[in-house]
């Protein structure tokens, strides 16, 4: 009997709960977790840090000039049990959830030579498999050969009030409105880029969550992966 690890790629929306999934699932495995969005947070949080944002616009050719400069690493803390994101260094796992990231974290993600230097990052990470990885462009560009890929939605007025809920829990008050606003308009870029657009990988499986729990999305995805792991450990076998 071969265990083999497998890849899991989990894409969709913004705040549809693809990380609280993920952690879930590598937890449950034993798998690395990784949150690519966290990569392009810091490296809007190194832009916004260093001038290179300005009311929204991206300075492009500097920021891509300092690429060489940034470096992003995870480390596991196990305070939260969770891995937190370091900037050069710097643990900036707090700061790269606030609003002034989430508003410009689309913008920095459309340039084509970031996304270049991060996918190369991620699948440098997953060389070994075992691995569950969540983002927007992980079925289709950084790991096509995924064993399981999972497409994770919910209606936009849900992953708002979700996200709200979270933010207000962590102390930061922002109206609905403005959340609601900020996850459509997410979407739409996320969307409509040219580079890597979101979108569901023909082979990837769709799971609308708006109306599950956390233990009914998880159970769903690991019976999925169960039968996964039953058919390539059949076919190491033969
Ligand atoms: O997942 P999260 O919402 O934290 O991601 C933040 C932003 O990073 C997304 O809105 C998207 O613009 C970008 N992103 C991306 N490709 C990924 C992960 C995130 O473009 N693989």
């Amino acid at each position: 009997m071969h265990n083999q690890k497998i890849i899991i790629a989990v894409d969709g929306h913004s705040s549809c709960g693809k990380s609280t999934l993920s952690k879930q699932l590598a937890s449950r495995l034993k798998y690395k977790y990784i949150d690519t969005g966290a990569m392009y947070r810091a490296v809007t949080l190194y832009a916004l840090r260093n001038n290179l944002i300005t009311s929204n616009e991206v300075e492009k050719h500097k920021l891509i000039r300092e690429l060489e400069n940034i470096e992003i690493t995870f480390e596991y803390n196990p305070n939260s049990n969770n891995s937190d994101t370091f900037l050069n260094g710097e643990n900036v796992e707090n700061e790269i959830r606030r609003m002034q990231v989430s508003e410009n974290v689309s913008h920095v993600a459309t340039i084509k030579e970031v996304r270049q230097a991060m996918v190369i990052l991620q699948q440098h990470m997953g060389v070994d498999g075992g691995i569950v990885m969540d983002g927007r462009d992980i079925g289709t560009v950084v790991f096509p050969q995924a064993e399981l890929k999972v497409f994770l939605t919910a209606s936009a007025q849900v992953r708002a009030k979700r996200r709200f809920d979270e933010m207000k829990e962590k102390g930061e008050e922002i109206p609905f409105e403005t959340i609601l606003k900020n996850v459509e308009k997410r979407d739409f870029i996320d969307s409509n880029r040219e580079e890597s657009p979101l979108l569901k990988a023909p082979d990837a499986i769709v799971l609308d969550n708006s109306n599950l729990t956390r233990e009914q999305q998880l159970n769903q995805v690991l019976n999925w992966v169960t039968e996964i792991l039953k058919n390539t450990n059949a076919k190491n076998d033969n």
